[in-house]
């Protein structure tokens, strides 16, 4: 009999079972890393992206080879074709694959028809399994992230003192998400001139035009484990003492301002979530940090990112489906095309995924998502071209952070009300509204800021839907309010909006 280990792309770990169980016997282990053509044609995926995936591959398949595993590397249009031929050629009896983290993608492999036995390792990348989320979710009446992020605390014993949270709270959200100060000196990330591996990736997709979203150089994202862990060092000494503070703060050409940097590396298993909560609990005790800042970090590691894998299992597969406000309408161009909107929170925004297919969570939760929200964009669509524009996303991601989350289109599963705001909130946490052509304070007329005739618009559209949920009642006893002519201006506002943006198509 012989095992063969089909490892994908983002699974780039030696700690997956599959590795670590035929680790003894490793030189008559073939490996197989395939890069598809076709896969990524799929959808137009930000080039940084294809250059982070495929170089990392290239970069751990290395790795595995100086290890004296028998490592094949296969750049090919679909996945069957050299899996086959290598099944046949090593007389692979048994493959062996990390279960995929993404359904659609488990399901690919399901219906390939190979010529051996496959078999499914669990994937233990996660803190919690899938079936222990599932135990936990089914013993509770209401899913509650909190609840899920003490339990989680106490099961991994993370900053406790015995069966007590440290510092005697929780949560310290109240001491966070501070509005920007006019004089704050943010640090500079970390990064990494193209290596030789990194560069041939470059020149491959330039040359192949999988897609031409998005700035493919500078490329300085780190693209090994030693690079990754480098990147959490230095978040750890430079970012993380005020990551709580301003976490939610956004200023005009600031791209990363005190967060991470790390999603991208944990989705792929260039890093692991426990070593990421270690280094700052162990921070915390040894530099005496800020308490907010570090349990506000560990919460998003150790209970929004375990949350949110766990919801994804949890619901039907055709959560991704979900629309609870039918909303329809088609992505604006200009999500593809930043220079084509004068909105400059979302010019900003959108500018800076393009050149560095990233941005923080504010910026992708309250600028990005919140405007399709209110405006009614289909929330497949808007989860479509998120897919396509970070460089972190992946299906069991997106769907919850996007559908769930920022859509709301699960009606209520992953939070307690949605997740709209007017420009008041992004002039509070931000700079973009001072260099805008709107006025942030006019609801209706011809500078209105799209924001607020939107956002007013969607709350009477859906003030029916919206008293269902509690946590709605204040915002929607402003309606009262506002006169019938204005309602009428701002309705016919938000079409006109979208009667230029369709005409433009
Ligand atoms: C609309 C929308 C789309 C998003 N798309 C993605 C995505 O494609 N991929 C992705 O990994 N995250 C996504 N997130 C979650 C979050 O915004 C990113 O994880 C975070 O911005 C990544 O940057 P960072 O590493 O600098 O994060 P930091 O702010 O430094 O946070 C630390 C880490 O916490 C984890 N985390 C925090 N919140 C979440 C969350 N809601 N879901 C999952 N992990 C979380 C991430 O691993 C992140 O690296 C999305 C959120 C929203 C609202
Ligand atoms: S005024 Fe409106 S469109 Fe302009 S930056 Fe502010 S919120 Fe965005």
């Amino acid at each position: 009999m012989t095992i063969g280990i089909w490892i994908l792309g983002d699974r780039l770990t030696t700690k997956q079972l599959c590795l670590q169980n035929n680790r003894d016997r490793r030189q008559q282990t073939p490996v197989i890393f395939i890069e598809s053509n076709n896969y990524v044609r799929q959808r137009p995926y930000h080039r940084q992206k294809l250059v982070l995936v495929w170089s990392a591959m290239r970069h751990f398949a290395e790795e595995l080879k100086a290890d004296n595993w028998q490592v094949t590397y296969k750049i090919a249009t679909d996945f069957v074709t050299p899996l086959q031929t290598w099944i046949e050629q090593q007389q692979i009896t048994e493959l062996q694959i990390t279960t995929p983290c993404d359904r659609p993608f488990h399901q690919l492999i399901q219906n390939l028809n190979l010529n051996c036995k496959v078999t499914f390792l669990p994937d233990n990348h996660f803190l919690w399994s899938k079936d222990e989320f599932i135990t936990w979710a089914k013993s509770r009446n209401r899913l509650l992230m909190e609840n899920f992020y003490r339990e989680g605390r106490k099961r991994f014993k993370i900053l406790m003192d015995g069966n007590q949270p440290i510092g005697g709270k929780w949560n310290y959200d109240r001491q966070n998400r501070k509005p920007p100060k006019k004089s704050l000196q943010t640090p500079e990330p970390l990064t990494f001139e193209p290596d030789t591996i990194t560069q041939e990736v470059i020149d491959w997709i330039e040359q192949e035009k999988f897609s031409n979203y998005g700035q493919i150089k500078p490329f300085t994202w780190a693209v090994n484990r030693q690079q990754a862990q480098q990147v959490l060092t230095h978040f750890v000494q430079e970012c993380l003492p005020q990551f709580g503070t301003y976490q939610d703060a956004m200023i005009t050409g600031e791209y990363t301002m005190w967060h991470g940097l790390i999603s991208p590396y944990l989705n792929l298993g260039l890093l692991e979530p426990m070593e990421v909560i270690d280094a700052v609990e162990t921070a915390y005790y040894q530099q005496e940090l800020p308490l907010n800042s570090v349990e506000g970090f560990i919460r998003q590691v150790m209970g929004w990112r375990e949350y949110m894998h766990g919801i994804y299992y949890f619901q039907e597969e055709n959560y991704g489906q979900s629309n609870w406000f039918e909303h329809h309408q088609p992505l604006p161009k200009f999500y593809w095309d930043a220079s084509q909107t004068e909105m400059n929170c979302l010019r900003q925004t959108l500018t800076q995924v393009e050149e560095t297919a990233y941005g923080h969570h504010i910026q992708r939760l309250m600028v990005l998502n919140n405007f399709a929200l209110i405006a009614g964009i289909s929330p497949q669509e808007i989860e479509n071209w998120f897919h396509g524009a970070f460089i972190d996303a992946y299906d069991w991601v997106m769907q919850t952070n996007v559908i769930g989350m920022g859509q709301f289109a699960d009606g209520g599963v992953l939070a307690s009300k949605p997740y709209a705001a007017s420009a008041n909130y992004i002039n509070k946490m931000s700079d973009y509204c001072g260099n805008c052509q709107y006025n942030k304070g006019d609801r209706t007329g011809e500078k209105a800021c799209p924001f607020n005739f939107f956002y007013w618009d969607f709350l009477n559209r859906h003030r029916d839907r919206l008293k269902s949920l509690g946590r709605m009642n204040l915002v929607l006893s402003h309606l009262r309010r506002i006169s019938a002519e204005e309602w009428e201006q701002i309705t016919a506002q938000a079409k006109q909006w979208w009667d230029e943006e369709l005409g433009r198509k």
